[in-house]
C-alpha cells in the first residue's frame, strides 16, 4: 500500500456494508406494544429458548436447549412504525397475540398498513399478550421500503444469511456481517 496514492483518496460516504440499519427489537412492556402500523405483509418466527435474555432460535433437532429442558416458546416478528414518532422496529409476537393477526391476513392477503395494538392481561411483563389489529387510513408508501423479516431474523439469531429471499430490497439493504448492535438486542 502506498501512502502517496491514498493521502488523497476522499469519500463522502462510507461503503453500503459499513452503514448497516439496525432495528431493535420491540418486545411487548407490562402494557404491550405502543401502537403501530404495521410495513411487513406478514408475520415471520420459530420456536425460541430465551438465554440470559435473548432468544436463540431452536434449531428443531440436535437443540442443545432442548437437550436441558429449556422451554421452547413460538415467537412472531414483524416490522412496524411506531403510530406517533414513526419510528420502526422489529415488533415481537407470542403465540396468544396471533389469531386477530392471522384472521386479518386471511381476509386481506397483507398485514401492510393495519394498525395493530397490544395489551397484557393481567398488566404485567408475564400477563398474556392480546391483540387487535384494524385497517388504517395511513398511507403506508409514506413509509420507506423495509427489508424482509428473515433477513432481520438471521442478524438477530446470528444464522448465516442466504443469497436473498426477497429481491431487490435486500440486495440494497445489505446488513454487513460485523454489526453486532442487533445481535446484543
Ligand atoms: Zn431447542
Amino acid at each position: 500500500m502506498s501512502p502517496k496514492r491514498d493521502a488523497e483518496k476522499w469519500t463522502r460516504r462510507p461503503a453500503d456494508h459499513d452503514m448497516p440499519l439496525t432495528y431493535l427489537v420491540n418486545r411487548a412492556g407490562p402494557k404491550g406494544h405502543s401502537p403501530c402500523i404495521i410495513l411487513s405483509g406478514d408475520v415471520v418466527g420459530g420456536y425460541v429458548h430465551f438465554i440470559r435474555g435473548r432468544s436463540v432460535k431452536c434449531p428443531d433437532n440436535e437443540c442443545a436447549h432442548c437437550d436441558n429442558n429449556t422451554e421452547r416458546r413460538w415467537r412472531g416478528y414483524l416490522v412496524v412504525a411506531d403510530a406517533r414518532s414513526r419510528e420502526l422496529s422489529l415488533l415481537e409476537l407470542t403465540a396468544a397475540a396471533m389469531r386477530p393477526i392471522d384472521t386479518y391476513f386471511r381476509k386481506h392477503r397483507t398485514l401492510r398498513g393495519a394498525l395493530l395494538e397490544t395489551k397484557r392481561v393481567p398488566e404485567k411483563a408475564n400477563g398474556r399478550l392480546y391483540s387487535l389489529i384494524t385497517e388504517s387510513a395511513i398511507n403506508v408508501d409514506s413509509f420507506p421500503a423495509v427489508p424482509s423479516v428473515k433477513s432481520l431474523l438471521r442478524k438477530l439469531w446470528c444464522l448465516p444469511s442466504v443469497a436473498s429471499d426477497n429481491g431487490e430490497v435486500e440486495r440494497k439493504i445489505r446488513l454487513h456481517d460485523d454489526d453486532q448492535d442487533i445481535c446484543s438486542a
